[in-house]
């Protein structure tokens, strides 16, 4: 993994659903760069304190700090924002990553399971976006600190490009999320706003606890794998710090799988 560099100095970064899992390693990449980091969670409140324990402990310049906000709720993400301008003045880096599963087959897919999923993996993409966007314009560029006026990186997954049976209000977020991220840069860019995606692939968190905690389930889903390795939340992190600094300034409006190759189907290897 790269060294962290501080990168992100003078910057705050907030990082939804962060108490576990990728979120969790975003934050913690992303505070090793110097960065202010605001941890937030919808439940776990003792889980996201641990993180942002970590993150002070190991800081040499940042702050790290626990604000709790359903982000499928719009009163919740104002708050959010709210909160994290006043102890910090502004936000530089926004991270909605918070997302979840509830899956069924199609033709038995209880509407509520539907709309929960968009709620929280599309609707809450778009309200963080939304609130960033409007601090980035408010504050203004602040050259000492960054070339770009603000950052958004949005969580997606291979499935805004891979169709998923059993799973298509999953599938039909992160689709619907390239869209979003692209129509934000579209509009954007010209103001220096980045906003880019990471489509992670296959990671070791809760979300697929399920799978990869058995044998058959980690065989399963290693053949969807050509680098034949189950990734890890620290993957994600590494890229997300490099994303965010001016490192990657010319990338706007791109996705950027992490995902040990899933994208190239290896199903295809032998012909099909
Ligand atoms: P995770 O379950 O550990 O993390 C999801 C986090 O989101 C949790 O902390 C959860 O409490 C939080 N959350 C859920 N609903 C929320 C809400 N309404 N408001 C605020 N927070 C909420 O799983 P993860 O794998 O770390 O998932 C993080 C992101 O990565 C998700 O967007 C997921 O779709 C995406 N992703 C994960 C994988 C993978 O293989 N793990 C692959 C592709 C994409």
């Amino acid at each position: 993994m790269q060294k962290p560099n501080n990168r992100l100095e003078n910057q705050t970064c907030i990082i939804t659903g962060s108490s576990s899992g990728i979120g969790a390693a975003v934050a913690k990449a992303l505070g090793a760069e110097g960065a202010n980091i605001v941890v937030n969670y919808r439940s776990s409140k003792e889980a996201a304190e641990e993180v942002a324990d970590e993150i002070n402990k190991n800081s040499t310049s940042g702050e790290a700090i626990v604000l709790h906000g359903d982000v499928s709720k719009e009163e919740d993400v104002k708050e959010l924002f709210k909160k994290t301008i006043n102890h910090f003045g502004t936000v530089d880096v926004c991270v909605p990553n918070a997302g979840l599963q509830i899956d069924h087959p199609l033709h038995e897919m209880p509407l509520d399971a539907w709309k929960k999923v968009i709620d929280v993996n599309l609707t809450g993409q778009f309200l963080c976006a939304k609130e960033a966007i409007i601090e980035f314009m408010r504050r203004g560029i602040r050259k000492d600190v960054s070339n770009s006026l603000g950052k958004i990186i949005h969580m997606s997954s291979v499935h805004e490009e891979i169709p998923w049976a059993g799973h298509a209000n999953y599938a039909a977020s992160k689709g619907g999320l390239l869209m979003l991220m692209e129509s934000i840069c579209q509009a954007y860019a010209p103001h220096k706003i980045r906003c880019n995606s990471i489509a992670p692939g296959a990671i070791k968190t809760d979300i697929n606890k399920d799978v990869w905690s058995t044998k058959e389930g980690r065989e399963n889903m290693l053949k969807l794998i050509p680098y034949k390795q189950i990734g890890v939340p620290e993957d994600i992190g590494s890229v997300a710090s490099w994303l965010a600094s001016d490192e990657s300034e010319y990338i706007n409006g791109t996705t950027i799988f992490v995902d040990g190759g899933m994208t190239c189907y290896p199903g295809f290897t032998t012909n099909g």
